[in-house]
């Protein structure tokens, strides 16, 4: 039996992983659950799971949680901190760092050092820290398994001994790849929530919508492949049937398909070197018509070419994008701004912030606060 510790339970990531453990529930246990601030579920979460702990992050709502679960033996926690903390009981086999943004970094790290297994969907973590992560996951000796869906494409692909010659990062290109530019100025937010293959959680969806999605994924497979940023070619292949692909140095190309389904990657990191079965829809090659690829288009789409310079120059500029990106996405959200502002909010920060090429946990959360203030300045 693994015991599991999900950062994140309330999110996209978070409920379809209690998916995969209620559907095999005599391997895994939801052994702690997190969220921010989505109280109501975490209590239905937590009186089906029963699990040690809960933490709500946000401690306004620690009362409501505590007193609706003090029927039952579970320990509520509340705050930032705790969460540092729970990854650590020394009964979690697996953490499941599915926090959306920054705040998921600090916690990840208190779990590699803990010597936790990470099963890591908190793309924003090797975005923003890449190299301190995979300095800690080495020195700790602790395995990174990726949960993003073209990552684990990728990681699925590989074998011991095969060197990676290139890597193909398959991209949906969004709700707004066959727009104009002159269109592209005026869409909505309902419009960027409407993703046409993924479900997923808002912030996301967002990213997805303008690219910087797949510009943080580029970031996140540098540092998870041990790879060269021209080594990494971003296709546009809006069926979403092909989940990447890995082009080896003898010319082989090794791909994952399946239909779209997060249950499959999160289970995987889980089951790891194995795998187990898994409910649900097939793929199915005659009902696959035309699977197509086109180039991304920058111009169009300027956040990639933003994640691939932050990526280029290193240090804190892709945690500086991170931060930018963070409160604009969420300015979008609130209406507060239009889509165009969005990539010259993050450019303009990018220029702005003191550069800084020391990988330490100080210069990110200072580099953090600092690029979050001035993008807000700019709103
Ligand atoms: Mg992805």
């Amino acid at each position: 039996m693994k015991r599991i510790c999900i950062l994140g339970s309330t999110g996209s990531i978070g409920t379809q992983a209690l998916e995969v453990i209620e559907e095999h529930s005599d391997l895994y246990e939801a052994y702690v659950l997190t969220a921010y601030n989505n109280a109501d579920l975490v209590i239905e979460q937590a009186r089906k799971f029963k699990p040690e702990a809960v933490v709500i992050a946000n401690e306004n709502n620690y009362n409501k949680v505590r007193d609706a679960l003090a029927d039952l033996p579970i320990k509520v926690y509340a705050g930032a901190k705790a969460l540092c903390e729970v990854v650590q009981n020394e009964n979690v086999d697996i953490v499941l760092a599915s926090m959306v943004g920054f705040a998921g970094l600090e916690p990840t790290i208190a779990a590699i050092k803990a010597k936790k297994v990470i099963a890591l969907a908190n793309k924003e973590t090797l975005v923003v820290a890449g190299d301190l992560i995979t300095r800690l996951a080495n020195e700790y000796q602790v395995p990174i398994l990726p949960v993003d869906s073209e990552h684990s494409a990728i990681f699925q692909c590989l074998e011991p001994g095969n060197r990676i010659d290139k890597i193909l990062l398959t991209c949906s290109g969004g709700p707004f790849r066959k727009i104009s530019k002159e269109q592209i100025q005026h869409v909505t937010k309902s419009d960027a929530l409407a993703h046409p293959t993924w479900n997923m959680g808002a912030k996301i969806t967002i990213d997805s919508a303008t690219l910087m999605n797949k510009g943080f994924e580029v970031i996140e497979a540098k540092w998870l492949f041990g790879v060269k940023p021209e080594q990494i070619q971003v296709v546009v292949h809006p069926q979403s049937v092909i989940h990447s692909a890995v082009q080896f140095e003898d010319g082989a190309v090794k791909a994952q398909l399946g239909v779209p389904d997060m249950r499959l990657p999160i289970q995987y990191a889980f089951s790891y070197p194995k795998r187990l079965t898994l409910s649900g829809e097939r793929l199915d090659l005659f009902a696959t018509k035309d699977l197509t690829f086109e180039a991304p288009d920058t111009d169009r789409f300027p956040c990639l070419r933003l994640a691939y310079e932050a990526l280029h120059q290193g240090g804190n500029m892709p945690c500086i994008v991170n931060a930018a990106n963070e409160i604009v996405n969420r300015a979008f959200i609130d209406d507060h701004i239009a889509y165009p502002r969005i990539a010259e909010i993050i450019e303009k920060t990018m220029s702005q912030i003191e550069y800084s090429t020391e990988s330490s946990l100080e210069v990110y959360l200072e580099t953090d606060k600092k690029a979050r203030a001035y993008a807000s300045s700019l709103l």
